[in-house]
């Protein structure tokens, strides 16, 4: 017998005590909940979500970074329904289906040229796991056993499973767990914030260059792969920075014979203003051409891979890692698309030379046709030019709130915006947080700064009511 969903209709206060009672929540302290409590939801619809007794929260952090359409998306709905007739899911070692298939196919048309191979894992860190083990394969398998370790950037934040917490930099997330993670290297963030009095973050972004040179001269010999999130650290709490370093780090790991991996699992799918954040390095420079050619690595890349045309705006990386948004913020999904040359390192009679990772659900068909209705919706509505008009509408009437005394370093890439409060920090995101509640906002500050990432279906009403409250919360906090 079919169980009926237990009390559907239920309050706010019956649905939160069973949750603590029962629930297990991610991140959390749960005893915090004591003071501060869970937000039960009920429903959703664009950028709104509802609790059970009918109160609704603007959606500025789009769930966890994920929603991109709006909660309860007609068009992404109708897919899915379409695809529960058709199939559910069924294993993709061994078997193929047309909705994973389309997907790479449309993912190689419109990632950065070269990436033509889709490997899929269930989630952000699987996607992480999956390009390390991959990355450390290909060495073994052409001859290089020695390259097994990898470098991220400082306060990086790549997932916090055991082999993606080795390249997370987040002492909260790590210290409990140091004994059962091998220790990785960070070289420094070219955050801009960090920049010194008069410096550009153009001119931060290449000193941090140099110091990965520097790096990677060193170790190259034993350093499998950078990881990287392009342009936005978005666990770091939103730090920004210049393209130039994405095409420094490059060049830089092709003259040093090291992947670049870029984790464009937040990033990605519109995110900073372009599809892929990967695209907006600029163009190569002579200026700015890897010192020391000559003297680099004999582990040099055979052939440099410089984006769309030698030469040309955005790069290649060796692989890019795609979750969160890539379903519209629907189901569990992520990919990790590799170069060709990658791939052919694996192609061969033996079986332990191939990629033998797998989760059970890769590949889901259910998800995957999520990921293409997300796609085209992309299509169909010219998203990232509307994204520009969107992006240009905050920033003109966030003036009041960019220029408040207790505001610093008000920043904006794409779809995202983030600023840190001055004041007093006690709880800071706690109370922020509380506060926005009251105020029909859902923010999630990090540490003290907020930030803003929400669905891009949000309209100027919507904009104009999450910038003007923000300000109230922020006059009522600093
Ligand atoms: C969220 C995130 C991850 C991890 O994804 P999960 O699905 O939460 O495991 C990895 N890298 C970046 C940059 C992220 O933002």
């Amino acid at each position: 017998m079919i169980s009926p969903m237990q009390n559907p209709v239920t309050t706010n206060a019956e649905l939160l005590a069973r949750s603590l009672s029962a629930v297990w929540h991610p991140c959390s302290q749960m005893k915090h909940y004591e003071n501060f409590p869970l937000v039960p939801i009920a429903r959703g619809r664009g950028v709104w979500l509802y609790d059970c007794d009918g109160k609704r929260y603007l959606d500025a952090v789009s769930s966890w970074w994920v929603n991109l359409f709006g909660h309860g998306n007609s068009r992404i709905n109708a897919a899915l329904r379409d695809q529960l007739e058709t199939l559910e899911h069924v294993m993709l070692a061994g078997f193929t289906h047309e909705p994973v298939v389309q997907l790479s196919e449309r993912l190689r048309d419109l990632a950065p040229v070269g990436l033509g191979h889709c490997f899929y894992g269930s989630d952000g860190a699987s996607a992480t796991e999956i390009a390390l083990k991959m990355s450390a394969h290909y060495w073994r398998n052409t001859g290089k056993p020695s390259k097994t370790q990898f470098i991220s950037l400082e306060n990086s934040y790549h997932g916090e499973t055991l082999g993606a917490l080795s390249v997370t930099d987040v002492a909260l997330f790590r210290d409990a767990y140091g004994a059962l993670i091998r220790q990785q290297a960070t070289v420094p963030s070219p955050d801009s914030r960090k920049a010194a009095a008069g410096e550009s973050a153009e001119n931060y972004a290449l000193r941090c260059a140099a110091a990965l040179e520097q790096h990677l001269q060193q170790h190259h010999v034993q350093l499998a792969a950078f990881i990287i999130e392009p342009l936005v650290q978005g666990a770091a709490g939103m730090a920004m920075y210049h393209p130039v370093y994405l095409r420094r780090a490059r060049e830089l790991c092709d003259a040093y014979g090291v992947h670049l991996i870029a984790d464009e699992i937040a990033v990605g799918m519109g995110r900073t203003g372009t599809l892929f954040a990967c695209e907006q390095a600029p163009p190569l420079s002579l200026t700015l051409s890897p010192k020391g050619r000559g003297n680099e690595s004999s582990d040099a890349l055979p052939s440099p891979v410089y984006g769309r045309g030698v030469g040309g705006e955005g790069i290649t990386p060796d692989f890019l890692l795609l979750s969160k948004g890539i379903t519209g913020g629907y189901l569990p999904l992520s990919v990790v698309m590799t170069r060709d040359e990658i791939y052919q390192a694996f192609y061969a009679d033996e079986t332990a030379r191939g990629f033998l990772h797998s989760h059970s659900y890769t590949g889901n068909p259910l998800a995957c046709r999520a990921a293409l209705a997300t796609l085209d919706i992309f299509a169909q509505d010219d998203v990232l030019a509307a994204n520009r008009n969107k992006a240009a509408y905050l920033n003109g009437i966030a003036q009041p709130l960019s220029e408040h005394r207790a505001v610093r370093n008000w920043r904006n890439t794409g779809m995202i915006w983030a600023f840190e409060v001055l004041g007093p920090h006690r709880d800071f995101a706690q109370r922020c947080f509380a506060l926005a509640l009251q105020n029909e906002l859902l923010l999630r500050p990090i540490g003290n700064t907020v930030y803003f990432m929400p669905p891009y279906v949000i309209d100027e009403e919507e904009m104009q009511l999450l910038v003007t409250r923000t300000l109230d919360i922020v006059e009522a906090l600093a």
